[in-house]
């Protein structure tokens, strides 16, 4: 029974463009209408109709120590009654900030913003401030927020200047962000050559979560560290998704290769809508009021969010075992997928990296979008709809990866992997 998320559904579409506030939400490309959710505890969300899901999206990531966790909801019972905005500074914005620079390993001062959309929008405005230069390089696939420059598809080679990839991106933007294949440092070097002392910054997701989960090959991120280093040009590592979740500095930490500049979201705000944006104390003293580049927020810092954020990173900060449980739970997850698929002698792609994770429809190494476009759509939301129906929730799209909490259980993992199990028996009799 899903009556109730039908006629939301329905009410909805008439008053919200496609009847939901971020497209990844919509379940366009599964089929079926998206399922409208009234609470959530641990692993688990409740629907309208209260129908009961575990849950691997984790409101995208945010979610790491489940839902409703009563560290952070009680962090932010606190807060209440003290306001919920002063428009002055507060203690708890010091206190984020130090914590902050004290978990990311490249980080010396951070800049509070309300998204992860706003955190990159700054960082390269930031970074061209800096450096004087306009360029900016992004890789196909790598997704980072919806700022005008960064809506830019590809084009036919490696050095083709950017055309927009939705309307209302002008061409003027489009031509200053170049775009090239994830893992091809050759390309980089290319596209770095033949726009010479013009390249601002290069931003990426060092593990990408936004075509599937892709990570870096070896070398990579060690080989843009030196190229930028070499060529003036500021690195941006985009840790929005990854930051406090393959460790608790992310993935700089993971990779031992530390960026210019990092942008944080997700779970930075415990679920509250939070960014930042930080990096090199030459960098950041660039940003107003100390330097001439503007960025500003009337709710940045917002008491309410920076309680929540705080508890979550707290307790990241003071508790590493997290991660080794995320650690051996997903890896377990994965291996129990891979034994499904060899018992059904299929061959499909699962990547892993820590508590993120993805599997695509195809038989060949999974390493940039080309790759993930390879992926067999059609299969992917015969098998999406068949882990819904037993009660397991995904994301609703190839393109993008799943989550692990600490709410989910050794159980609950055997509990998925038998529903994966039967999912895949289900697609391959329809195959
Ligand atoms: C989610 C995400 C963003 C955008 O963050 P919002 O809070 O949705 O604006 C940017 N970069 C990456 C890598 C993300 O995963």
């Amino acid at each position: 029974m899903i009556q109730k998320s039908s006629n939301l559904f329905q009410r909805a579409q008439q008053v919200i463009p496609g009847g939901v506030n971020s497209p990844v939400r919509a379940f366009k490309a599964v089929g079926g209408n998206p399922l409208f959710m009234a609470s959530a505890k641990g692993p688990y969300l409740f629907d309208e109709d209260g129908n009961q899901y575990l849950d691997f999206i984790n409101s995208w990531g945010p979610m790491i120590l489940g839902h409703a966790c009563e560290t952070v909801e009680k962090a932010v019972q606190d807060a209440l009654g003290k306001s919920f905005s002063f428009g002055a500074p507060t203690r708890r914005e010091v206190e984020m900030a130090e914590l902050i620079v004290q978990m990311v390993p490249s980080l010396e001062k951070v800049r509070m913003v309300n998204s992860g959309t706003e955190a990159t929008m700054s960082a390269i405005r930031v970074a061209r401030g800096f450096t004087g230069k306009d360029k900016i390089i992004k890789f196909e696939g790598c997704y980072h927020g919806h700022g005008d420059s960064f809506l830019i598809s590809a084009g036919s080679g490696a050095i083709t200047l950017g055309v927009p990839d939705s309307p209302g991106v002008t061409k003027g933007v489009a031509q200053d962000t170049i775009t090239v294949p994830f893992n091809n440092l050759a390309a980089v070097k290319v596209a770095v050559e033949a726009n010479a002392g013009q390249i601002a910054a290069i931003i990426l997701e060092p593990v990408v979560g936004n075509m599937g989960l892709v990570p870096p090959v070896k070398g990579f991120l060690q080989g843009l560290r030196d190229l930028c280093t070499q060529q003036n040009i500021v690195l941006i590592f985009d840790e929005v998704m990854t930051g406090f979740r393959l460790a608790k500095g992310g993935a700089q930490e993971l990779y031992n290769v530390l960026p210019d500049m990092t942008t944080l979201g997700k779970i930075i705000g415990g679920g509250m809508p939070v960014g930042a944006y930080g990096g090199k104390k030459e960098i950041m003293d660039c940003v107003a009021p100390a330097g001439p580049v503007y960025q500003a927020g009337t709710l940045s810092g917002n008491p309410i969010a920076m309680a929540a954020g705080f508890a979550m990173l707290t307790y990241l900060n003071e508790h590493p075992e997290v991660y080794a449980y995320l650690e051996n739970l997903t890896s377990k997850l994965v291996e129990g997928m891979q034994a499904n698929l060899a018992k059904l002698n299929l061959a499909y792609t699962i990547n892993r990296v820590g508590s993120m994770f993805s599997i695509f429809f195809t038989p060949d190494p999974v390493t940039d979008f080309e790759s993930a476009k390879q992926s067999d759509l059609a299969l992917f939301g015969q098998y999406f709809n068949s882990m819904l129906r037993q009660g397991i929730y995904l994301a609703p799209s190839q393109f993008e990866s799943l989550f692990v909490s600490i709410a989910l259980t050794d159980k609950l993992a055997d509990q998925y992997i038998a529903a994966n199990l039967a999912a895949l028996q289900v697609i391959h009799q329809l195959a």
